[in-house]
């Protein structure tokens, strides 16, 4: 027998072997019924130690292999993932009257972001299954990812990103030999086509929440910011949302450490969506502990990779959120872009807009008055230089000088 014990419907509870079913639970269909992955608790909790993951040697996120769906450590590619670092600013946090202000970089990923603890993952399982194509919709960096993860595995990669992906995402996706598909709609048109496609044609689809096996990889992130802080997280950690993956892997990588014994207190999970993109945050607010509710939006924001108005990880994402104790903050497209600068100027981590949201979401609540004294985290899920065009519209322009003191003085102050 494999590691898991089961994929947990997260709308009826139903459980299926992790043989049985690829994607969702069949009764309550793709929307409502995303699975969630378990594991033998109780064997793990007498065998699994806190030094064990030092000891693996790993510094990336396979020293948690034991908490991952992998069944074999065959497919494992070489890069990097995960293990991201951690920083500390001490002077930030008492200017923002936080006891301590944490900022993890995922934007030095292999590809860039988040992304790519979920991806190494599922090129993983898509040669565990066999299966010769992958497949994904994304707004980008999911996208970027699985072509990243892929590209020296035998795996063919297919790609649906919407026509206005950011150039330097559709370059990652070329550069590592996806075929790429621009889809003329949103986001959320082309992850119907490419559920569509990979069902005609047996694709394996890694398109969000509908592939159970995401959101260990996401989870990863928490088991670290533990780790990194010597198993006394902070108080709060505010994680950019559009689908609602990352932060449900968030919430379960917290929830499971606490399962095994290994942390006393849960950190308080805090999601970030743009108040133009925020059906999540909606369903959130409506949420009366026992089904969710939702409504499909038009959203539109500057941060691409959050831009998600038919979130496919909704009824996991507030499930886990309710949970967990946390909740949601909307932000403006304006505090977004002075979040990037803001962030970059005091910290010197350059996040793409959606990175930079979650930093918005907690200069909003400090604004508040709503932090003070408490410990804080932020993740900052993707790297800036994939998007330079957002900053662009937020910085100024560089002085153009002739080659001589003289011309150069005329510009000094
Ligand atoms: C995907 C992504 C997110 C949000 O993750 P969801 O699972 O879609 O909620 C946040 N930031 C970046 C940079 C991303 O690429
Ligand atoms: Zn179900």
């Amino acid at each position: 027998m494999g590691k898991i014990t089961g994929l947990h419907c997260v709308t009826c509870g139903s459980v299926y072997g992790s043989n049985q079913v690829d994607y969702t639970c069949p009764s309550c269909g793709p929307r409502l019924g995303t699975l969630e992955v378990r594991y033998d608790y109780d064997h793990l909790r007498k065998t699994l130690t806190r030094e064990a993951f030092q000891d693996s040697g790993q510094l990336s996120m396979w020293r948690y292999l034991p908490l991952l769906p992998i069944e074999s450590e065959e497919f494992i590619q070489p890069l990097r993932v995960g293990w991201t670092p951690l920083y500390s600013f001490p002077k930030l946090a008492r200017e923002l009257k936080l006891s301590a202000l944490f900022v993890k970089d995922d934007g030095q990923n292999p590809t860039a972001s988040y992304k790519d603890r979920a991806s190494s993952i599922v090129v993983i399982k898509a040669q565990e299954k066999g299966k010769a194509v992958v497949t994904c919709a994304s707004t980008g960096n999911a996208a970027s990812s699985l072509a990243g993860f892929a590209a020296a595995t035998p795996l063919k990669t297919i790609i649906f990103v919407p026509k206005t992906a950011p150039e330097a995402k559709v370059a990652q996706l070329l550069v590592y030999g996806a075929r790429v598909f621009l889809v003329n709609g949103s986001y959320d048109v082309a992850y119907d086509l490419a559920a569509e496609a990979a069902e005609a044609y047996g694709w394996y689809n890694r398109s969000a929440a509908v592939n159970p096996y995401l959101v260990e990889g996401k989870k990863t992130g928490a088991l670290e910011l533990a780790e990194q802080m010597k198993w006394q997280p902070p108080d709060v950690v505010f994680v950019g949302v559009g689908d609602g993956s990352v932060i449900s892997g968030v919430c379960k990588g917290f929830a499971e450490l606490q399962t095994l014994g290994f942390i006393d207190k849960v950190p308080q999970v805090i999601g970030v969506q743009a108040e133009t993109s925020a059906p999540i945050a909606a369903a959130f607010d409506a949420f009366d502990g026992q089904d969710v509710w939702f409504e499909d939006i038009e959203a539109h924001t500057v941060a691409d990779s959050i831009c998600v108005g038919k979130p496919r990880d909704v009824v996991k994402a507030v499930k886990s959120v309710s949970a967990n104790g946390g909740r949601f903050v909307t932000v403006s497209d304006k505090a977004i872009l002075s979040a990037i600068i803001d962030l970059a100027r005091s910290t010197g981590v350059f996040g793409e807009p959606a990175g930079a949201a979650a930093y918005a979401g907690l200069l909003k609540l400090v604004n508040a008055g709503e932090l003070a004294g408490k410990s804080a985290a932020v993740l900052i899920t993707g790297n800036g230089l994939k998007d330079v065009a957002s900053a662009r519209k937020v910085i100024g322009k560089p002085i153009t000088v002739e080659p001589s003191l003289r011309a150069l003085e005329a510009h000094l102050p």
